[in-house]
């Protein structure tokens, strides 16, 4: 029989596929003697079996009652008992962490004879009434569906009518009268009974964890994160405890070390008298984990005590979910915790030094993604601000924008190109789709484990939270904050570093990781405002440095002028990989190409080059000065030469408007007359590349001679440039040889007039699927490849990079056809198989043949993983992206 449900003594950390990272940490905590509930997780097998047939596979109950009973024997209580009953929990649990995207189900097991059994266990009526009617509502919204604000509205009036502000102010005999309005609702609302019998709770409960996999917010929130449809959730049932037994009870979250900065210490959230989903809903404000010590220092040192241990033995951050129910302390959840970039580079250098890990752990627990958010820039604080209010930095990042205060609005606003800040009073899985356009988000309640902080730091946008002086009155649909109000459309700014909110614009400007990244460390520390900036500036540096000795793969740029370059090089590029010429024709320029193309004979055409040969020069000196001593790769013109001639339709209409009103311009006729005959259906497969170069008789000639004269006369200057020449969109050995023909004739030519050996190396990009394909006879003719997967991928998958986002991706990602744009992320089973290929057949000619990447994928760290194991020599991305290169190139080697 298949194994559906596990104990939790039997798994470990490394069962994350199989038990999720919930399932996966209870057992390593049962693992390790902390204090659990007893309980067990239902695999993710089980909920691909679900998904996969419908129903609940047969085996899983069976499994299900003797997991239980084992439960109730070890406890000593039954499920559903009416004088001393056990209630259950059902949580959701994935392999990666979704974070308030799925459901949970708490206190399963009570119903009108269970209620009175856990009042007179607990001695407390009133308490057994708050968990029966918690159960009625989490039940009647997440399994049967209904609105949950049916019931948020029914505990207002009740509420109201009792004159009372707070839950904890109602007596047991409210909450009865509440559970009987909670059934009346179920049974209004949902054409059924609220059910009475534990097991059938327990089984729908199981079920409708098992459906929230597959829920609107749940499926968006994997796009987004690239979380796969099919991995499936795991299903936790743990033995309930209870923080709301009253003040010796309580519970909260905790980090072992600050998420937001990495400072070692005592941090997170404490709510006495309260069931755990209050402190992650934001609901109640919470007390500082410190306050635990004055309440109750026996538990508060065991807890310190057990997140030592968790953090010796997973040698990380970790966050842990606790409980207290009545003086004795449960360990609810703990996992690896999520933390913001900075405290990422700084908790992984702080560990090194801490000797719990190695420095290139420390790269492994460092992203390229998190070094992005640090590159972002910062408020400048010099002039004049506004300070509206100061709440907890919750997600760290600058972010200007104007109000919106629900879904609608924010997505309207943000399709018309706004900047927008979600204010909400606190945030629930439901503002997802606002939060995802949103440059930050901004909350009344909650504290730093509250969904809202929680949500943007995974996402990496900005969020300050908790700013109680906010009033958020969504009726009156305006924010009042110390006697000034606010209206959506007003412009704020948030800081979520240190939890500041201006009214009004405030300027930004580079962060202190991007000053150090472009002008060293010393530049980078005299920017940062503060000791803990310093810190991460020193922790940036030191995870950089140890990257660039262990990665395998070089790291160069994308630049095609000199000041991009001087840019790149800063950053750690060891080369320019791709300088698109073509960039270099555009703007005043037009009119030189104009010229080749409407030459009508061989002297005008060579008079025109003529005109562009000292301009190109002029960028190739530049460009290779720049860069003095590392290699730089210069592509030959690559694009439609369309694309520098007028649009055929405009060029249309203006000439038959002047022949009607006289007579056209003969310069626009002729230029019609060409437009008309180099028009194509298909441009990017038609006249481009080499194909323009073999055509267009002098055209490569001068690129080639340009480069020559170039590196002659920086040679001369004492320099060491070293140029590379790149030929575009090569599908046949042949056309590579007429090129290098071409090229070797112009190089030694230039080589024996000035005394120089120019020995260029000359080879081409791999962009077209015959090229990957017949790769092993290319490389006869090429000293170097370069992969150039925009249009590896554009050729393979017969979709045009520029139309399709707009036109069919969305489908595509719903439908699961695609999980990511190829275009973003190497597709590794298709298009980079024809990588594979390439560079098999490559060095099967040229065993020591260089070969790189500088198609977008090259700054994608996914991607860059592929690339190292398919064997590549460098990636090259554009120089924003290079310092992310350099440390997830490193990371794909350690
Ligand atoms: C490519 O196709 O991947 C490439 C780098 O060339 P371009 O983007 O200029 O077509
Ligand atoms: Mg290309």
């Amino acid at each position: 029989m298949a194994t559906y449900v596990h104990r939790f003594a039997d798994g470990g950390k490394d069962d994350k596929d199989l038990l999720g990272g919930k399932g996966a940490n209870l057992a390593e905590m049962v693992k390790i003697g902390l204090p659990v509930p007893p309980g067990f997780t239902i695999t993710t097998e089980a909920c691909r079996a679900y998904m996969r047939d419908g129903v609940v596979p047969p085996e899983l109950r069976v499994e299900v009652t003797m997991a239980v009973r084992e439960i109730e024997d070890a406890f000593g209580r039954q499920l559903g008992d009416v004088r001393d009953p056990l209630l259950v929990s059902v949580r959701s649990g994935a392999k990666f962490s979704m974070p308030g995207m799925m459901e949970t189900v708490l206190n399963v097991g009570l119903n009108d004879a269970s209620v009175r059994g856990l009042a007179e266990m607990a001695g407390d009526e009133r308490f057994a009434w708050d968990s029966y009617r918690r159960l009625v509502q989490m039940f009647g919204r997440t399994v049967l569906g209904l609105d949950g604000d049916l019931f948020a509205d029914a505990l207002d009036t009740l509420k109201a009518e009792r004159g009372v502000t707070s839950d904890v102010d109602l007596t047991a005999d409210d909450l009865r009268g509440l559970v009987a309005t909670y059934k009346a609702l179920v049974l209004e609302h949902s054409g059924r009974e609220f059910p009475q019998h534990p097991r059938e709770q327990l089984d729908m409960a199981i079920e409708a964890v098992l459906d929230s996999w597959n829920t609107d917010r749940a499926r968006l929130y994997r796009r987004r994160e690239r979380i796969p449809d099919a991995l499936g959730t795991a299903v936790n049932v743990c033995t309930m405890v209870f923080g709301n037994l009253g003040e010796d009870s309580g519970t909260g979250v905790c980090f072992t070390r600050d998420p937001a900065t990495g400072h070692s210490g005592v941090y997170g959230d404490y709510l006495p008298n309260a069931q755990g989903e209050d402190v992650v809903a934001g609901i109640r404000n919470t007390f500082p984990l410190a306050h635990l010590e004055e309440l109750d220092p026996t538990s508060y040192r065991e807890l310190l005590a057990a997140m030592r241990k968790l953090e010796t033995h997973y040698r990380d951050l970790c966050d842990i979910e606790f409980t207290i129910e009545r003086g004795k302390l449960w360990l609810l959840q703990t996992r690896v915790g999520k933390r913001t970039a900075a405290a990422a580079f700084r908790v992984a250098t702080q560990l090194v030094d801490e000797h719990l890990i190695t420095l290139d752990e420390a790269i492994s627990r460092t992203t390229g993604e998190q070094l992005t958010q640090l590159m972002f820039p910062q408020f400048d604080r010099s002039g004049e601000t506004t300070l509206l209010t100061r709440a907890m930095a919750a997600s760290p990042g600058a972010a200007v924008g104007e109000i919106v205060l629900d879904n609608a609005q924010a997505e309207a606003r943000a399709a018309e190109g706004a900047s927008v800040i979600l204010v909400r009073r606190e945030t629930n899985p439901d503002d997802l789709p606002g939060m995802v356009v949103a440059a930050g988000v901004l909350t009344a309640r909650g504290g730093k484990t509250s969904h809202a902080a929680v949500v943007a730091r995974g996402m990496g946008i900005c969020a300050v939270v908790g700013a109680d002086k906010l009033d958020v009155d969504l009726t009156a649909r305006e924010v009042r904050v110390d006697g000034q109000v606010l209206r959506p459309g007003d412009v704020i700014a948030i800081d979520g570093s240190t939890g500041e909110v201006f009214l009004g614009e405030v300027p930004v400007m580079d962060s202190p990781v991007m000053r150090y990244l472009s002008d060293g460390l010393d530049a980078g520390l005299a920017a940062a405002p503060d000791d803990a900036t310093r810190e991460l500036v020193v922790a940036v540096d030191r995870i950089l440095e140890h990257a660039d000795s262990v990665r395998t793969m070089e790291v160069r740029a994308n630049a095609d002028s000199a000041d991009d370059a001087l840019r790149a090089r800063a950053r750690g590029a060891q080369g320019i990989g791709l300088c698109r010429t073509e960039h270099q024709f555009l703007g005043e320029r037009r009119h030189f190409v104009e010229a080749v193309v409407l030459a009508e004979s061989d002297e005008e055409r060579e008079a025109a080059l003529a005109d562009l040969l000292p301009l190109q020069r002029g960028d190739f000196v530049g460009l290779l000065e720049a860069m003095d001593g590392l290699p730089t790769t210069i592509r030959l013109i690559d694009p439609p030469l369309h694309e520098f001639l007028p649009d055929l339709t405009e060029l249309s209409v203006k000439v038959a408007l002047a022949e009607r009103d006289g007579g056209a311009d003969p310069r626009d006729v002729k230029i019609l007359g060409a437009v008309r005959r180099m028009h194509e259906q298909n441009p990017m497969l038609g006249l481009r590349g080499v194909r323009l170069g073999l055509k267009i008789p002098g055209l490569f000639a001068l690129q080639i001679r340009a480069v020559a004269e170039a590196t002659v006369e920086l040679r001369e200057r004492g320099f060491d440039p070293r140029p590379e020449i790149m030929v575009p969109l090569v599908g046949s050995v042949r056309e590579m040889h007429l090129v290098r023909e071409e090229a070797l004739g112009i190089l030694t030519e230039i080589g024996r007039g000035s005394g120089h050996l120019l020995d260029l190396p000359v080879g081409c990009m791999i962009e077209l699927p015959r090229a990957a394909l017949t790769a092993h006879r290319i490389a006869e003719e090429a000293d170097f490849f370069s992969f150039g997967t925009n249009d590896l991928t554009q050729t393979t998958w017969g979709m045009s990079r520029d139309d399709v986002e707009g036109a069919f991706f969305h489908d595509y990602l719903d439908n699961g056809v695609l999980t990511i744009s190829p275009f973003e992320t190497i597709d590794a089973l298709g298009v980079g198989a024809l990588v594979r290929v390439g560079v098999e057949g490559g060095r099967s000619t040229k065993p020591e043949l260089k070969i790189g990447v500088c198609g977008e994928h090259g700054g994608d760290p996914e991607s860059i993983r592929f690339f190292q194991g398919a064997g590549l020599d460098y990636v090259s991305c554009s120089p924003f992206r290079v310092p992310v290169a350099r440390l997830e190139a490193a990371r794909a080697a350690v």
